[in-house]
């Protein structure tokens, strides 16, 4: 792999940029390989990565029936913080945001990590409780968070209207160095790293069976062939359930649809990340200059991987109230992802009822943010059968009830 740097570029600007290769390879896939991970969204690409980079195992293929990254990787908001609450929580996404800190460096490709603060706004005294709560846990986990009052939110974002009428600012939990990264970025920057360890990124390859012999997965039936492996990864997100069912075993997760929104582009009016849970919408600025907009999930499962108008509606009414300049913009274009919801709205990294089985599933409408420590934590478990980030995510917690809360951190925010 030819590496990205400022010399290259002048010397491909002399050369009318005739000389760069091929980011990844698209190679047609063997019969047999160690590991197979099934799904290159970010989550699956980072397992395969840290397989390679922290255990030597390249003998790898990830397999997508789409293209790289065009699950919820490449349809979130991209939101990154790790200001969850309960430990475990505080752990992996910690773990996740220090990663992504110096991500560019690691994959010598540019994810565009713009750690430019985040904030979760306070608009009624419930929050305002809640958000103190999380700080104080925050400062127990080592995870720098600080309660800012409203005259430092309007400071920070001068263009939110924080006086009401019908939820006034009163508060927010501020992350600094919380922000956000370029999603396609991130999953083309692992799958050229994963490719430049001689791993077989496949796309356009749906896995429609899983063989298994003596309660052990023997290989993968694919729209390319059949495909052995020694280990299997099920990263799938929305379709965990599908995958569960075609392995033989049942989650505990729903698939749904999430949506989001981006606005004709403006001038720099904002170079923060807002969160408006109560009124359940939130908001930055792309660097084009679209005003990047998510809402909620739908009520009702689905695999459709669109929006419904009531949500667009639903969205922007409720935040024009705190920023009632969004009422003059021009709405561009919309999409959903389909998102694997759990009961306590935090995820799985767990062996399954197969012994050479793992899935990674269930982190629902906030998983970009987690990508680098969730890959991390699922190729530990993976090669080591045990991994500390991963252990209280198992899916068995919901059987044996040791549930990990996170509503207030993820049930309605990203
Ligand atoms: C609108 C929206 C906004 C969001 N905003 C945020 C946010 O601001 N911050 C945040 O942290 N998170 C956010 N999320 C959540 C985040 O996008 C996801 O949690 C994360 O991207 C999941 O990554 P993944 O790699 O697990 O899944 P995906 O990227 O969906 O990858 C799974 C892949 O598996 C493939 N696949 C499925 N079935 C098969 C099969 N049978 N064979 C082969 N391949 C298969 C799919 O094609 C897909 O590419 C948002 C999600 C949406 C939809």
């Amino acid at each position: 792999m030819k590496r990205y740097s400022a010399f290259a570029i002048a010397r491909e600007a002399m050369r009318q940029h005739t000389g760069w290769t091929k980011a990844w390879a698209s190679p047609e896939p063997r019969t047999h390989y160690d590991v197979v991970i099934v799904g290159a969204g970010g989550h699956g690409l980072a397992t395969a990565y840290y397989l390679g980079k922290n255990f030597g195992i390249t003998n790898v293929a990830i397999i997508e029936k789409g293209w790289l990254g065009g699950g919820n990787t490449g349809r979130n908001t991209t939101i990154i913080r790790s200001n969850y609450l309960q430990d475990p929580s505080a752990a992996i996404y910690e773990k996740a945001r220090s990663l992504y800190e110096t991500m560019s460096q690691d994959l010598n490709y540019n994810v565009m990590f713009s750690p430019r603060g985040v904030m979760m706004l306070a608009q009624t005294e419930h929050e305002v409780r809640g958000y103190k709560r999380t700080e104080m846990a925050n400062k127990l986990q080592g995870v720098e968070t600080r309660f800012i009052g409203p005259a430092e939110v309007k400071r920070l974002v001068p263009i939110m209207n924080i006086e009401g009428p019908r939820y006034p600012v009163l508060g927010a939990l501020w992350q600094a160095r919380g922000g956000t990264a370029r999603h396609d970025a991130v999953a083309w920057g692992y799958a050229r790293a994963c490719s430049d360890m001689g791993m077989h990124v496949i796309q356009n390859c749906e896995v429609i069976g899983v063989e298994s012999v003596g309660g052990e997965v023997s290989a993968v039936a694919t729209t390319k062939g059949t495909i052995g492996c020694k280990k299997l990864g099920i990263v799938v997100a929305g379709h965990s359930g599908h995958l569960a069912e075609l392995a033989g075993f049942r989650l505990p997760v729903e698939s749904v649809a999430l949506q989001a929104m981006v606005s004709e582009p403006i001038k720099p009016c904002m170079d923060v990340v807002v969160m408006a849970n109560t009124v359940h919408g939130y908001l930055s600025q792309s660097d084009k200059g679209e005003m990047v907009i998510g809402g909620g999930a739908d009520h009702f499962n689905n695999y459709t991987q669109r929006g419904s108008w009531m949500h667009i509606e639903e969205t922007v009414r409720s935040l024009v109230e705190t920023f009632p300049m969004l009422s003059r913009l021009k709405m561009l274009r919309q999409w959903g992802g389909i998102v694997d919801m759990t009961g306590d709205r935090s995820p799985i990294i767990s062996k399954t009822p197969l012994g050479n089985t793992f899935i990674n599933c269930g982190w629902g409408t906030g998983g970009f943010k987690a990508i680098p420590g969730s890959g991390w934590a699922m190729a530990e478990l993976m090669a080591k059968g045990e991994s500390p980030l991963a252990d209280a995510f198992s899916m068995y917690r919901f059987r044996e009830g040791r549930f990990i809360d996170e509503s207030v951190a993820a049930g309605v925010a990203h």
